[in-house]
């Protein structure tokens, strides 16, 4: 099996009310995205808010299911939510979200949460659980002790490490993980995300990592998809997107992100508006921000084309190579 997780032509759209009486019009969160996850491996979804990243993950879990396009887990396609055939991929596919208070339940104990899915997915027998529960703690980096404790007795990267554990707990292959560390202080996010990458290693579990920070990201994603607007605009290996980014949006991006050692020189300030989903400008939906935009950019959007060695980009001025063919 090639690839352990597959979306086609993704499609998720909302309803948004302008002001109180406006007419309900429909918004696309998700416009077209496809993608591929191979078992182990991390592919990184960066953007600015507003991007469509976590209605990206949720679809890629089945949570929220696609209006159009579809997604393959493990060769079958994704049951629809809260059905027993989804339950049981459940074991298989974990989310880690950004708030682990929200995530943990104030009046269980750690120890009690990071067990649940062993009860709920039955995935050993009842005599091992607390064998295991402490074996997730350890590989997390809590001490036996904290299993005893409520969540608002942990700081904040102890709770997400505690999370990390749960959805570990049912041997996942895949974990979507939706800025895991955003909400951690800065000096505990390397040491949270160094920790999933090993956890992730040691048992070959894919990763979905969705950030705004590609810092975050620089330092676990094999692969970095871009996305500006419900689109992807340049998808490419991690070295290749932070070395050589082809698409303006994504030089921009790459350009803010300080380099041990190196000034930022030829920083690309971002101008203009953020994304916003429910005004999307016409053509190339990053043109009113991009200093490269001329006619066809505001008229014709950019197909997402093979762009050089198993990278993509979406940009009228990137230029494919000869011998590429269409993505
Ligand atoms: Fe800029 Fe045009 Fe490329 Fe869009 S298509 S990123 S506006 S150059
Ligand atoms: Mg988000």
């Amino acid at each position: 099996m090639a690839h352990l997780l597959e979306a086609r032509d993704l499609v998720r759209t909302y309803q948004v009310r302008r002001g109180l009486l406006g007419k309900p019009t429909p918004v696309r969160a998700v416009d077209g995205v496809s993608l591929t996850v191979r078992p182990g491996e991390t592919l990184g979804i960066v953007g600015e808010s507003g991007s469509g990243k976590s209605t990206l993950g949720r679809m890629l879990l089945g949570i929220d299911a696609p209006q159009g396009g579809d997604v393959v887990f493990e060769g079958q396609a994704m049951p629809e939510f809260g059905t027993p055939q989804w339950r049981a991929l459940r074991a298989r596919m974990q989310l880690v979200y950004q708030d682990p208070l929200a995530a943990l339940d104030r009046r269980l104990t750690i120890a009690q949460q990071i067990g649940e899915p062993l009860d709920i997915h039955k995935v050993i027998p009842k005599e091992h659980r607390a064998a295991r529960v402490a074996e997730l703690m350890a590989a997390v980096g809590l001490r036996p002790d904290q299993g005893g404790r409520y969540p608002h007795e942990l700081s904040g990267g102890q709770r997400q490490r505690a999370v990390i554990a749960r959805a570990l707990a049912s041997r996942p292959k895949l974990l979507v993980c939706d800025e895991p560390v955003s909400a951690l202080d800065v000096s505990i996010q390397a040491q949270v995300v160094n920790m999933l990458r090993d956890l992730q290693d040691m048992n070959n579990i894919a990763m979905v990592f969705i950030s705004h920070d590609l810092k975050v990201v620089r330092n676990i994603a094999d692969r970095v998809a871009v996305m500006y607007l419900g689109r992807i605009v340049e998808e490419a290996s991690s070295d290749v997107i932070f070395k050589t980014p082809l698409h303006p949006y994504t030089k921009a991006l790459v350009s803010s992100v300080p380099v041990p050692g190196k000034m930022l020189e030829g920083r690309v300030i971002l101008q203009g508006e953020p994304p916003n989903p429910a005004n999307r400008p016409s053509g190339c939906a990053f043109h009113p921000r991009c200093s490269l935009a001329n006619d066809l950019c505001r008229s014709r959007v950019p197909a997402l084309l093979v762009a050089g060695e198993g990278r993509t980009a979406a940009c009228h001025m990137v230029e494919a190579p000869a011998d590429a063919v269409a993505a």
